[in-house]
């Protein structure tokens, strides 16, 4: 029995869970959130206070260390390198300053990298090969290949959302255009769904919106729900975009199995339903001659968290 607390660093909320693995499974225990800001430096004065939170409350447990996922390019120390989407976490030390001020063993990956962690060890503990990819403000990945997690030469391997898929399209705050996760992010669904407003495709969905320049995905996905049918076509073309990044990752890695994780995954099976349907209907390449399991990641929200404390008990073992 081994328990670890993982904490996972998102756009603007920081969440902690204490995680027991045992004969029975995986287990959250505790777990403790914070709203945060990945834009400023004071993201990291917010992971130090989730996590001590969690050691005072449980005290006792014997805990092994704190785990952190981090959103952006981190490098085999643990440092983050380059963030679009979290620039307060860059060239911050994150590992040494939890050791140095909470007096526990850290370690500091990526967060999707931690997602796939969690998918491997609770919901594919069979696979050989995995892609984890979270659709959140941006998109990232993690990639499980022979049963290890590949990190690839610097500590960037699989950042499948600044893969080009329109060198014509929006400009993403990595430098280049048409980023994947420009279509494929939370906040590219949000994109797709204003731009349906603006051309006057979806006139429900502006109808429902306060401001139409800010309709948001929270709204695509409760219309959705609500059997909006505007809403669904602005769905269907989104689960498009992902389909369109999954099969290219199933092409070039030729997985067990892909696991999508992130804060859209919420709106439940409606993705991944769609997403199984395009892959194979569309990209025969890639889904019409395998048999590639498409599955949501585990925990929900909580997948990179669980995952940061999973690998942080055993990082030799990704699997
Ligand atoms: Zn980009």
């Amino acid at each position: 029995m081994t328990t670890s607390i993982g904490i996972d660093v998102g756009g603007t909320k920081t969440l902690g869970v204490l995680v027991e693995r045992g004969s029975g499974g995986v287990s959250v225990l505790d777990r403790e959130q914070l709203p945060s800001d990945a834009a400023s430096p004071s993201a990291v004065d917010v992971i130090l206070r989730v996590g001590g939170t969690l050691l005072e409350r449980n005290a006792g447990r014997g805990i092994e260390g704190v785990g952190v996922g981090l959103a952006g390019f981190v490098d085999l120390d643990g440092v983050v390198r380059a963030a679009p989407n979290a620039p307060g976490l860059i060239d911050q030390d994150v590992r040494g300053r939890i050791e140095a001020t909470l007096g526990v063993a850290s370690l500091a990956d990526n967060d999707a990298n931690c997602v796939a962690v969690a998918a491997h060890r609770i919901v594919a503990p069979g696979a050989r090969h995995l892609v984890a990819v979270t659709l959140g403000t941006g998109v990232g990945g993690g990639l499980i290949v022979d049963g290890e997690l590949v990190r690839g030469a610097h500590g960037f391997a699989g950042e499948p959302g600044h893969m080009v898929v329109d060198p014509s399209g929006p400009r993403c705050p990595c430098g280049q255009r048409g980023c994947w996760e420009r279509y494929a992010s939370g906040s590219g669904l949000a994109w797709l769904a204003r731009q349906a407003v603006a051309r006057g495709a979806a006139s429900s969905v502006a109808a429902s919106a306060e401001d139409p320049g800010g309709v948001s995905g929270e709204l695509v996905a409760a219309l959705l729900a609500a059997g909006d049918a505007g809403a669904a076509a602005i769905f269907d073309d989104y689960a498009g975009w992902v389909a369109l990044g999954v099969a290219n990752l199933i092409s070039v890695l030729d997985p067990d199995v892909v696991v999508l994780g992130g804060g859209v995954i919420a709106t439940g099976d409606e993705l991944l339903v769609r997403v199984r349907r395009i892959v194979a209907d569309r990209f025969p390449a890639a889904g019409g001659r395998r048999d590639v399991a498409i599955l949501a990641a585990p925990g929900g929200p909580e997948a990179g968290a669980i995952g940061a404390a999973l690998l942080v008990a055993d990082p030799t073992r990704p699997s």
